[in-house]
Protein backbone atom coordinates (compact mmCIF):
# COMPACT_ATOMS: atom_id res chain seq x y z
CA UNK A 1 0.00 0.00 0.00
CA UNK A 2 1.27 3.76 -0.98
CA UNK A 3 1.56 5.80 1.98
CA UNK A 4 -1.40 7.49 3.18
CA UNK A 5 -1.07 11.34 2.68
CA UNK A 6 -3.86 13.80 4.08
CA UNK A 7 -3.71 15.64 0.81
CA UNK A 8 -1.19 14.00 -1.66
CA UNK A 9 -0.34 16.74 -3.60
CA UNK A 10 2.74 15.41 -5.19
CA UNK A 11 1.11 12.09 -6.13
CA UNK A 12 -1.14 14.94 -8.08
CA UNK A 13 1.65 16.66 -9.78
CA UNK A 14 3.59 13.18 -10.83
CA UNK A 15 0.50 12.98 -13.23
CA UNK A 16 0.45 16.52 -14.96
CA UNK A 17 4.56 16.86 -14.25
CA UNK A 18 5.49 17.07 -17.94
CA UNK A 19 2.94 20.28 -18.88
CA UNK A 20 3.63 21.52 -15.27
CA UNK A 21 7.18 21.85 -15.68
CA UNK A 22 7.81 23.19 -19.31
CA UNK A 23 5.11 25.79 -18.54
CA UNK A 24 6.99 26.98 -15.21
CA UNK A 25 10.35 26.95 -17.66
CA UNK A 26 8.27 28.98 -20.55
CA UNK A 27 7.35 31.70 -17.98
CA UNK A 28 10.66 31.78 -16.36
CA UNK A 29 12.12 32.06 -20.01
CA UNK A 30 9.16 35.16 -20.70
CA UNK A 31 10.62 37.32 -18.24
CA UNK A 32 6.67 38.24 -17.58
CA UNK A 33 6.79 37.17 -13.50
CA UNK A 34 3.78 39.35 -12.38
CA UNK A 35 0.58 40.03 -14.57
CA UNK A 36 1.89 38.56 -17.20
CA UNK A 37 -0.17 37.15 -19.73
CA UNK A 38 -0.38 33.56 -17.88
CA UNK A 39 -2.45 35.81 -15.24
CA UNK A 40 -5.07 37.46 -17.78
CA UNK A 41 -5.57 33.98 -19.27
CA UNK A 42 -6.15 32.15 -16.24
CA UNK A 43 -8.06 35.35 -15.17
CA UNK A 44 -10.27 34.88 -17.97
CA UNK A 45 -10.52 31.23 -18.03
CA UNK A 46 -11.48 31.15 -14.73
CA UNK A 47 -14.55 33.55 -15.67
CA UNK A 48 -15.51 31.04 -18.00
CA UNK A 49 -15.80 27.93 -15.79
CA UNK A 50 -17.92 30.25 -13.02
CA UNK A 51 -19.55 31.98 -15.28
CA UNK A 52 -18.93 35.06 -13.48
CA UNK A 53 -18.08 38.53 -15.49
CA UNK A 54 -15.28 39.79 -13.27
CA UNK A 55 -12.17 37.36 -11.60
CA UNK A 56 -9.60 39.56 -9.50
CA UNK A 57 -6.63 37.01 -8.69
CA UNK A 58 -4.85 38.39 -5.78
CA UNK A 59 -2.16 36.94 -3.37
CA UNK A 60 -4.29 34.70 -1.16
CA UNK A 61 -7.49 34.24 0.09
CA UNK A 62 -7.02 35.69 3.35
CA UNK A 63 -6.37 39.11 1.16
CA UNK A 64 -9.25 38.59 -1.09
CA UNK A 65 -11.53 38.44 1.69
CA UNK A 66 -10.16 42.07 3.18
CA UNK A 67 -10.14 43.42 -0.19
CA UNK A 68 -13.71 42.55 -1.08
CA UNK A 69 -14.38 44.35 2.91
CA UNK A 70 -12.07 47.18 1.57
CA UNK A 71 -13.96 47.36 -1.75
CA UNK A 72 -17.21 47.33 -0.20
CA UNK A 73 -16.67 50.66 1.56
CA UNK A 74 -17.35 49.26 5.15
CA UNK A 75 -16.51 51.37 8.28
CA UNK A 76 -15.03 50.71 11.46
CA UNK A 77 -17.83 49.74 13.51
CA UNK A 78 -19.93 48.41 10.56
CA UNK A 79 -20.90 44.59 12.14
CA UNK A 80 -20.22 41.73 9.60
CA UNK A 81 -21.25 38.42 10.62
CA UNK A 82 -19.94 34.97 10.00
CA UNK A 83 -19.35 31.61 11.21
CA UNK A 84 -17.94 30.63 14.50
CA UNK A 85 -17.07 27.21 13.10
CA UNK A 86 -14.47 28.53 10.37
CA UNK A 87 -10.91 29.13 9.44
CA UNK A 88 -9.62 32.23 11.40
CA UNK A 89 -9.00 34.28 8.15
CA UNK A 90 -12.55 35.42 7.58
CA UNK A 91 -12.74 36.94 11.23
CA UNK A 92 -9.39 37.88 11.01
CA UNK A 93 -10.05 40.63 7.97
CA UNK A 94 -12.80 41.79 10.00
CA UNK A 95 -11.06 42.55 12.74
CA UNK A 96 -8.06 43.99 10.85
CA UNK A 97 -10.43 46.73 9.74
CA UNK A 98 -11.82 47.66 12.46
CA UNK A 99 -15.10 46.08 11.58
CA UNK A 100 -17.09 44.46 14.28
CA UNK A 101 -17.34 40.83 14.25
CA UNK A 102 -20.26 39.13 14.62
CA UNK A 103 -19.92 35.32 15.02
CA UNK A 104 -23.05 32.84 14.61
CA UNK A 105 -23.42 28.94 15.09
CA UNK A 106 -23.83 26.84 12.55
CA UNK A 107 -25.70 23.56 11.59
CA UNK A 108 -25.26 20.39 13.09
CA UNK A 109 -25.69 18.53 9.82
CA UNK A 110 -24.04 20.69 6.93
CA UNK A 111 -21.17 22.88 9.44
CA UNK A 112 -22.55 25.41 7.58
CA UNK A 113 -24.60 28.85 8.81
CA UNK A 114 -27.14 28.72 10.73
CA UNK A 115 -30.25 30.92 9.46
CA UNK A 116 -31.99 31.08 12.71
CA UNK A 117 -29.09 32.76 14.72
CA UNK A 118 -28.09 34.78 11.83
CA UNK A 119 -31.58 36.20 11.80
CA UNK A 120 -30.81 36.92 15.62
CA UNK A 121 -27.56 38.61 14.92
CA UNK A 122 -28.81 41.75 12.46
CA UNK A 123 -28.85 44.41 13.83
CA UNK A 124 -28.91 48.09 12.26
CA UNK A 125 -25.33 48.02 12.60
CA UNK A 126 -25.11 44.81 10.41
CA UNK A 127 -23.78 45.82 6.68
CA UNK A 128 -22.56 42.31 5.47
CA UNK A 129 -22.74 38.84 5.90
CA UNK A 130 -20.01 36.50 5.33
CA UNK A 131 -21.23 32.81 4.75
CA UNK A 132 -18.43 30.10 4.57
CA UNK A 133 -19.10 27.15 2.01
CA UNK A 134 -17.18 25.00 4.86
CA UNK A 135 -15.71 22.09 3.78
CA UNK A 136 -16.69 22.14 0.23
CA UNK A 137 -20.87 22.62 0.16
CA UNK A 138 -22.10 25.55 -0.11
CA UNK A 139 -24.11 27.59 2.55
CA UNK A 140 -28.14 27.79 2.06
CA UNK A 141 -27.40 30.64 -0.26
CA UNK A 142 -31.23 31.07 -1.42
CA UNK A 143 -31.80 31.84 2.22
CA UNK A 144 -29.48 33.80 2.86
CA UNK A 145 -29.83 36.01 -0.51
CA UNK A 146 -33.27 36.56 0.97
CA UNK A 147 -32.23 37.51 4.30
CA UNK A 148 -29.45 39.89 2.96
CA UNK A 149 -32.11 41.48 0.31
CA UNK A 150 -34.58 42.26 3.37
CA UNK A 151 -32.41 44.01 5.45
CA UNK A 152 -30.20 45.44 2.80
CA UNK A 153 -26.53 43.54 3.40
CA UNK A 154 -23.93 42.38 1.14
CA UNK A 155 -23.20 39.01 1.01
CA UNK A 156 -19.43 38.09 0.55
CA UNK A 157 -18.88 34.45 0.14
CA UNK A 158 -15.93 32.76 1.39
CA UNK A 159 -15.45 30.05 -1.33
CA UNK A 160 -12.01 29.07 -0.20
CA UNK A 161 -12.99 25.74 0.30
CA UNK A 162 -15.95 24.96 -1.98
CA UNK A 163 -14.60 26.59 -5.26
CA UNK A 164 -16.59 24.47 -8.18
CA UNK A 165 -19.12 23.50 -5.85
CA UNK A 166 -22.94 24.18 -7.28
CA UNK A 167 -25.39 25.45 -5.94
CA UNK A 168 -29.08 25.08 -7.12
CA UNK A 169 -31.96 27.28 -6.51
CA UNK A 170 -35.12 25.83 -5.72
CA UNK A 171 -36.52 27.16 -9.88
CA UNK A 172 -33.60 24.84 -11.21
CA UNK A 173 -30.76 27.67 -11.77
CA UNK A 174 -28.07 26.62 -10.95
CA UNK A 175 -24.90 29.06 -10.10
CA UNK A 176 -21.16 28.49 -9.16
CA UNK A 177 -20.17 28.71 -5.21
CA UNK A 178 -18.31 32.44 -5.33
CA UNK A 179 -20.83 33.60 -7.98
CA UNK A 180 -24.05 34.34 -6.05
CA UNK A 181 -22.94 37.19 -3.41
CA UNK A 182 -22.05 40.82 -4.52
CA UNK A 183 -18.12 39.16 -3.96
CA UNK A 184 -17.08 35.97 -3.88
CA UNK A 185 -13.68 35.12 -2.51
CA UNK A 186 -11.46 31.90 -2.86
CA UNK A 187 -7.95 30.79 -2.31
CA UNK A 188 -5.22 28.81 -4.29
CA UNK A 189 -3.35 27.15 -1.30
CA UNK A 190 -1.69 24.10 -2.13
CA UNK A 191 -4.08 22.09 -0.19
CA UNK A 192 -7.17 23.53 -1.38
CA UNK A 193 -9.62 21.93 -4.39
CA UNK A 194 -7.93 23.68 -6.71
CA UNK A 195 -4.23 24.67 -5.69
CA UNK A 196 -0.99 26.41 -6.90
CA UNK A 197 2.56 25.92 -6.12
CA UNK A 198 2.67 28.72 -3.07
CA UNK A 199 -0.14 31.49 -2.10
CA UNK A 200 -2.74 32.80 -4.20
CA UNK A 201 -6.21 33.60 -4.57
CA UNK A 202 -8.93 35.68 -5.94
CA UNK A 203 -12.10 38.08 -5.80
CA UNK A 204 -15.41 37.43 -7.77
CA UNK A 205 -18.11 39.46 -8.87
CA UNK A 206 -21.37 40.09 -11.52
CA UNK A 207 -20.73 43.92 -10.45
CA UNK A 208 -18.79 46.45 -12.97
CA UNK A 209 -18.40 49.13 -10.88
CA UNK A 210 -17.07 46.68 -8.11
CA UNK A 211 -14.73 45.05 -10.48
CA UNK A 212 -13.10 48.56 -11.35
CA UNK A 213 -12.48 49.31 -7.80
CA UNK A 214 -11.17 46.21 -6.69
CA UNK A 215 -9.13 46.26 -9.68
CA UNK A 216 -7.35 49.09 -8.38
CA UNK A 217 -7.17 48.32 -4.52
CA UNK A 218 -5.08 44.96 -4.98
CA UNK A 219 -2.71 46.98 -6.40
CA UNK A 220 -1.70 50.00 -4.37
CA UNK A 221 -5.13 51.79 -5.41
CA UNK A 222 -3.36 52.68 -8.72
CA UNK A 223 -5.58 52.82 -11.53
CA UNK A 224 -3.60 54.88 -13.76
CA UNK A 225 0.17 53.67 -13.36
CA UNK A 226 1.63 56.32 -10.14
CA UNK A 227 -1.57 57.87 -9.66
CA UNK A 228 -3.10 56.54 -6.09
CA UNK A 229 -6.87 57.30 -6.08
CA UNK A 230 -7.83 55.17 -3.16
CA UNK A 231 -5.91 53.67 -0.35
CA UNK A 232 -4.90 50.16 -1.64
CA UNK A 233 -2.68 47.52 -0.90
CA UNK A 234 -0.51 44.90 -2.79
CA UNK A 235 -1.68 41.54 -3.72
CA UNK A 236 -0.58 39.92 -6.47
CA UNK A 237 -1.09 36.50 -8.61
CA UNK A 238 2.32 35.91 -9.87
CA UNK A 239 2.86 34.64 -13.36
CA UNK A 240 4.38 31.15 -12.33
CA UNK A 241 1.47 30.63 -10.34
CA UNK A 242 -1.05 31.50 -12.73
CA UNK A 243 0.66 28.88 -15.50
CA UNK A 244 -0.21 26.26 -13.01
CA UNK A 245 -3.74 27.09 -12.16
CA UNK A 246 -4.63 27.76 -15.61
CA UNK A 247 -3.51 23.54 -15.72
CA UNK A 248 -5.22 22.53 -12.76
CA UNK A 249 -8.39 24.28 -14.08
CA UNK A 250 -8.68 21.74 -16.60
CA UNK A 251 -8.85 18.72 -14.50
CA UNK A 252 -11.13 21.06 -11.90
CA UNK A 253 -14.18 18.99 -12.36
CA UNK A 254 -12.46 15.96 -12.43
CA UNK A 255 -11.06 16.53 -9.17
CA UNK A 256 -13.85 17.40 -7.53
CA UNK A 257 -15.44 14.27 -8.79
CA UNK A 258 -11.66 12.07 -7.55
CA UNK A 259 -13.06 13.33 -4.10
CA UNK A 260 -16.60 12.48 -4.54
CA UNK A 261 -16.12 9.21 -5.25
CA UNK A 262 -13.74 8.85 -2.63
CA UNK A 263 -16.24 10.43 -0.47
CA UNK A 264 -19.08 8.17 -1.54
CA UNK A 265 -16.79 4.83 -0.73
CA UNK A 266 -16.06 6.08 2.69
CA UNK A 267 -19.89 6.90 3.44
CA UNK A 268 -21.35 3.32 2.08
CA UNK A 269 -18.73 2.22 4.76
CA UNK A 270 -19.80 3.94 7.71
CA UNK A 271 -23.45 4.28 6.90
CA UNK A 272 -24.35 1.52 9.16
CA UNK A 273 -22.21 2.71 12.15
CA UNK A 274 -24.06 3.41 15.27
CA UNK A 275 -21.06 5.91 16.72
CA UNK A 276 -19.74 7.31 13.19
CA UNK A 277 -21.94 10.22 11.45
CA UNK A 278 -21.20 10.80 8.17
CA UNK A 279 -21.16 13.86 6.40
CA UNK A 280 -24.85 15.19 5.63
CA UNK A 281 -25.84 17.17 2.13
CA UNK A 282 -27.91 20.47 3.09
CA UNK A 283 -29.67 22.62 0.31
CA UNK A 284 -31.73 19.07 -1.67
CA UNK A 285 -29.05 17.10 -2.37
CA UNK A 286 -28.59 13.45 -1.77
CA UNK A 287 -25.54 12.59 -0.65
CA UNK A 288 -25.30 8.83 -2.87
CA UNK A 289 -26.12 10.23 -6.24
CA UNK A 290 -23.47 9.62 -8.87
CA UNK A 291 -24.53 12.83 -10.67
CA UNK A 292 -23.52 14.99 -7.41
CA UNK A 293 -22.50 18.50 -8.11
CA UNK A 294 -22.62 20.08 -4.86
CA UNK A 295 -20.37 19.12 -2.58
CA UNK A 296 -16.86 19.18 -3.49
CA UNK A 297 -15.59 17.68 -0.60
CA UNK A 298 -12.69 19.75 0.56
CA UNK A 299 -12.88 17.82 3.74
CA UNK A 300 -14.09 14.65 4.53
CA UNK A 301 -15.40 15.01 7.67
CA UNK A 302 -17.16 12.51 10.48
CA UNK A 303 -18.86 13.10 13.77
CA UNK A 304 -17.76 10.55 16.18
CA UNK A 305 -20.57 10.34 18.65
CA UNK A 306 -19.53 8.15 21.82
CA UNK A 307 -16.59 10.51 23.25
CA UNK A 308 -13.74 8.87 21.63
CA UNK A 309 -12.56 11.45 18.99
CA UNK A 310 -9.45 12.50 20.75
CA UNK A 311 -8.34 8.51 21.24
CA UNK A 312 -9.50 7.71 17.38
CA UNK A 313 -7.71 10.67 16.85
CA UNK A 314 -4.44 9.54 18.29
CA UNK A 315 -4.78 5.74 17.04
CA UNK A 316 -5.47 6.66 13.52
CA UNK A 317 -1.78 8.54 14.03
CA UNK A 318 -0.15 5.21 15.49
CA UNK A 319 -1.27 3.54 12.68
CA UNK A 320 0.05 5.74 10.20
CA UNK A 321 -3.40 7.72 8.88
CA UNK A 322 -3.08 11.09 9.07
CA UNK A 323 -6.20 13.14 9.99
CA UNK A 324 -7.23 16.49 11.42
CA UNK A 325 -9.41 18.13 13.61
CA UNK A 326 -10.87 21.23 11.95
CA UNK A 327 -11.82 23.08 14.23
CA UNK A 328 -10.29 22.16 17.44
CA UNK A 329 -11.52 25.65 18.62
CA UNK A 330 -14.68 27.36 17.83
CA UNK A 331 -13.62 31.25 17.26
CA UNK A 332 -15.81 32.84 19.58
CA UNK A 333 -13.34 31.37 21.97
CA UNK A 334 -9.82 32.29 20.32
CA UNK A 335 -8.04 34.45 22.64
CA UNK A 336 -8.16 37.12 19.69
CA UNK A 337 -11.41 37.10 19.16
CA UNK A 338 -12.65 36.94 22.87
CA UNK A 339 -15.54 39.34 23.21
CA UNK A 340 -18.11 40.04 26.08
CA UNK A 341 -20.71 40.40 23.78
CA UNK A 342 -20.95 36.44 23.01
CA UNK A 343 -22.85 33.84 25.55
CA UNK A 344 -22.13 30.55 25.14
CA UNK A 345 -25.57 29.31 25.01
CA UNK A 346 -25.61 30.84 21.37
CA UNK A 347 -22.76 28.83 20.17
CA UNK A 348 -24.18 24.93 21.26
CA UNK A 349 -23.67 23.47 18.10
CA UNK A 350 -19.95 24.54 17.34
CA UNK A 351 -18.91 23.99 21.06
CA UNK A 352 -20.44 20.49 20.42
CA UNK A 353 -18.56 20.19 17.09
CA UNK A 354 -15.78 20.88 18.43
CA UNK A 355 -15.25 18.02 20.77
CA UNK A 356 -16.69 15.10 17.92
CA UNK A 357 -14.95 16.11 14.21
CA UNK A 358 -12.12 14.40 13.21
CA UNK A 359 -11.34 14.75 8.80
CA UNK A 360 -9.62 11.67 7.21
CA UNK A 361 -8.04 11.63 4.14
CA UNK A 362 -9.20 13.11 1.42
CA UNK A 363 -7.80 13.69 -2.19
CA UNK A 364 -7.67 13.34 -5.91
CA UNK A 365 -5.08 10.26 -5.20
CA UNK A 366 -6.82 8.23 -2.62
CA UNK A 367 -7.16 4.59 -3.69
CA UNK A 368 -9.63 1.95 -2.30
CA UNK A 369 -6.69 -0.81 -0.65
CA UNK A 370 -5.64 2.94 1.33
CA UNK A 371 -9.76 3.68 2.03
CA UNK A 372 -10.24 0.17 3.02
CA UNK A 373 -6.94 0.36 5.60
CA UNK A 374 -8.54 4.21 7.09
CA UNK A 375 -12.06 2.59 6.82
CA UNK A 376 -11.07 -1.25 8.93
CA UNK A 377 -8.98 1.21 11.09
CA UNK A 378 -11.44 3.45 12.31
CA UNK A 379 -14.41 0.73 12.24
CA UNK A 380 -12.66 -1.77 14.62
CA UNK A 381 -11.24 1.16 16.95
CA UNK A 382 -14.42 2.41 17.76
CA UNK A 383 -16.80 -0.54 18.25
CA UNK A 384 -13.87 -1.63 20.66
C1 LIG B 1 -7.83 28.70 3.42
C2 LIG B 1 -8.94 29.56 3.83
C3 LIG B 1 -8.85 30.96 3.80
C4 LIG B 1 -7.56 31.70 3.59
O1 LIG B 1 -6.88 31.46 2.42
P1 LIG B 1 -5.31 31.78 2.34
O2 LIG B 1 -5.03 31.69 0.89
O3 LIG B 1 -4.60 30.76 3.15
O4 LIG B 1 -5.10 33.16 2.85
C5 LIG B 1 -9.98 31.70 4.09
N1 LIG B 1 -11.13 31.12 4.43
C6 LIG B 1 -11.26 29.79 4.49
C7 LIG B 1 -12.58 29.20 4.86
C8 LIG B 1 -10.17 28.95 4.20
O5 LIG B 1 -10.31 27.63 4.28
Amino acid sequence: MRKIQMVDLLGQYDKIQEQIDSKILEVVKSGAYINGPEVHNFQKELEDYLGVKHVIPCANGTDALQIAMMGLGLKPGDEVITADFTFAATVEVIALLQLTPVLVDVEKDTFNMNLEALKKAITPKTKAIVPVHLFGQCANMEAVLEIAKVHNLFVIEDTAQAIGANYTFSNGTKKKAGTMGIIGTTSFFPSKNLGCYGDGGAIFTNDDDLAHILRGMVNHGMYKRYYHDVVGVNSRLDSIQAAVLRIKLTHLDAYCNERRKAARYYNNAFKNEQFISTPKMGNGCEFVCDNCDCHVFHQYTLQITNGKRNELHQHLLDNGIPNAIYYPVALHSQKAYVDARYNEADFKVTNELIETVISLPMHTELDTEQQDFIIKTIIDFINN
